[in-house]
């Protein structure tokens, strides 16, 4: 089943051999021997490799609410 590795979406269009495209979170991604490569689509058209294969996607930074008195 094809989902956008990105968002999770199931609205991808392929525009490639290897390649789909979403339009949810207007990225593009290549699945090329099992490894996925996710680009992001600028408003000019071109495209820009966004994360490497060995990052989490998940990488969100979190703060843990620390308030400090004084
Ligand atoms: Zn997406």
């Amino acid at each position: 089943m094809n989902s956008c590795p990105f968002c999770g979406a199931r609205e991808v269009g392929r525009i490639g051999r290897e390649r789909y495209y979403c339009r949810d979170c207007c990225h593009e991604w290549t699945r090329g021997g099992g490894e996925v490569k996710i680009y992001e689509v600028m408003s000019d058209g071109s495209v820009e490799p966004l994360i490497t294969e060995c990052e989490p996607i998940s990488r969100v930074v979190s703060r843990p609410a620390v308030r400090r008195a004084g």
